[in-house]
């Protein structure tokens, strides 16, 4: 049996490898490192892929979270209400920007946003809601767009876990990403669509923002040596650009294989007394990032020790959440404030995923958690 790893990227590479050294060498070959042909093919074939008006590529994740609060206007003392289970970047981009992240419980099956608790967290500075699409699935959007609409407030999708994915609303299907006024996305190598190093972007149908969203990423500049507003440098390299228009049309495809992985764990694990396969929000389809087990009775560390004796790898996203972080701690929002969020820190289990996974390696890890559970 091949090692298993939780993500196959050199697996992933050998299948297209020829296509993708090819264009790497006419990359290098021109010297169009930086805003060359490939950047802007890329961000048009993205953006029908997602069927939005304007993709706009920068440097990370991280970048394309803080460009869309400074595009949007957002000024210090602004809240923003997002997740606390969730990577930190969010909290970090809104403490450097001054504004308050204000955290809002997640809903125990789909580790979502859950409405409700946004509904209550609104308050006179509320400017923002930034709904993490968390482990691949969309969030309850049809709610959270309602909540925005009444208290006239800015969305911000959160899509790096979920590009791909598919929202069915009133309105048909709907992109992640493509719902809110901005979406934004990373390409680091683990995400579905990554690229072989750092890379991000960002989405939006609005003529106006996405304007600002390419000034504030080019040094707040439309003119070159002329800055109307501060803004940062965040590029998408031509490199990274090059390879993601290889990836892009493959990444229906890798979504198949990895909801074909998730169906032999749900098979496996929907009858374990004790473990909770992930659910699933029938408004979305999943394109999972990650497939997230809850493990009941404190055993959760138990099983993933018993799994990595046994040569399967196995993460827990997230251990702590971004309200209980050293660095973002505070009054507003102590321990115990955000029950379900906290519980499944206590309790989730990600298992290997990739769209390399084979039926011997899926064989060997269902029967080892499967092992654990019956002796
Ligand atoms: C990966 C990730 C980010 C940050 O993306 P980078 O490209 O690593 O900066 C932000 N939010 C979520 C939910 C992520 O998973």
């Amino acid at each position: 049996m091949k090692p298993i790893q939780m993500v196959d990227l050199v697996g992933q590479y050998e299948k297209i490898k020829p296509e993708v050294d090819a264009a790497l060498a006419e990359v290098i070959g021109s010297a169009a490192f930086i805003n060359g042909p490939q950047v802007k093919a890329f961000e048009q074939e993205l953006a029908a892929y997602l069927n939005v008006k304007h993709v706009i590529g920068c440097g990370n994740g991280t970048d394309a979270l803080q460009v869309a609060m400074m595009a949007l206007g957002l000024k210090p003392g602004d809240e923003v209400i997002t997740a606390s289970f969730t990577f930190v970047a969010t909290v970090e981009v809104l403490a450097l920007l001054g504004l308050v992240p204000v955290f809002a419980d997640v809903l125990p099956d789909t580790f979502n946003l859950d409405p409700a608790d946004v509904a209550r967290k609104v308050t006179p500075k509320t400017k923002a809601i930034v709904p993490v699409h968390l482990f691949g699935q969309n969030a309850d959007m049809d709610a959270i767009l309602a909540i925005a609409r009444e208290y006239n407030l800015f969305v911000v999708e959160d899509a790096c876990q979920s590009i791909g994915s598919e929202h069915s609303g009133p309105n048909g299907k709907r992109k992640s990403g493509t719902m809110g006024d901005i979406g934004v996305t990373s390409f680091f190598p683990s995400k579905n669509l990554g690229c072989y190093g750092d890379g991000g972007a960002l989405f939006t149908n609005d003529d106006e923002l996405a304007h600002k969203i390419r000034r504030v990423c080019n040094h707040g500049s439309d003119k070159r040596y002329y800055h109307e507003v501060v803004g940062v440098n965040s590029r998408l390299d031509s490199l990274q650009a090059a390879v993601l228009r290889i990836k892009l049309k493959h990444l229906d495809a890798y979504a198949r294989a990895r909801n074909a992985a998730a169906a032999v764990y749900d098979e496996a694990f929907k009858d374990i007394e004790g473990l909770t396969i992930p659910g699933r929000w029938q408004q979305s389809n999943h394109v999972f990032h990650q497939y997230t087990l809850r493990v009941a009775g404190g055993r959760r560390d138990a099983l993933k020790k018993h799994l990595e004796d046994r040569g399967v790898p196995a993460m827990v996203y997230y251990p702590v959440p971004c309200h209980l972080q050293v660095a973002y701690k505070g009054a507003r929002c102590p321990e115990g404030s955000l029950p379900v969020t906290e519980e499944l820190t206590r309790e989730v289990l990600s298992l290997p995923m990739s769209t390399e996974l084979d039926n011997e390696q899926l064989k060997h890890i269902t029967s080892t958690v499967k092992g654990f559970f019956h002796h």
